[in-house]
């Protein structure tokens, strides 16, 4: 059975991770208007793989018992200043669910829940990916300069894998 506080604290971080699946929606849509469908693609693809961690922790909190109390989601950005921006934002995003990780983590261990500390070892793991795959991104648009179009057509490809 999950502590109230334990409870609490995992059902802001399905908020926290669906509300990461629609800034990337947002994200992708901006890539959408500038005729960059790599990146959009890529975006959708995050945005979806966003909606899968939300639903990870959801399926947990209703596994021990707790009951999954969904929270509003705040309206997303429409303009994001380029897809060099895009992807620092994407980086920034990332370390700060990185930080709520990381305190979710210290929750569980204050409280000796050992099924959520568990739980959430994929959780961080994902994140050292997360925060990799956006830095990578932003080296190599650094790098594309006024190739950005090629750059976004293979970048695209992920949503092909
Ligand atoms: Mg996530």
């Amino acid at each position: 059975m999950l502590s109230n506080t334990m409870l609490k604290a995992l059902n802001d971080q399905i908020q926290k991770e669906f509300a990461s699946s629609y800034l990337y929606l947002a994200m992708a849509a901006y890539c959408d208007s500038k005729d960059l469908p790599g990146f959009a693609s890529w975006l959708k693809v995050q945005a979806q793989e966003e909606w899968g961690h939300g639903m990870k922790i959801y399926e947990f909190v209703n596994d021990r018992g707790g009951t999954v109390r969904l929270q509003a989601l705040p309206e997303p950005p429409a303009e994001f200043g380029g897809p060099v921006q895009v992807f620092e934002e994407v980086l920034s995003h990332e370390k700060s669910v990185t930080q709520s990780i990381n305190d979710l983590y210290a929750l569980a261990l204050q409280e000796n829940d050992y099924a959520t500390q568990v739980m959430l070892h994929w959780f961080i793991n994902e994140q050292v990916e997360e925060e990799k795959s956006a830095s990578d991104i932003i080296a190599i648009l650094k790098m594309a300069g006024e190739h950005v179009v090629v750059l976004d057509r293979r970048i695209g490809k992920r949503a092909e894998d």
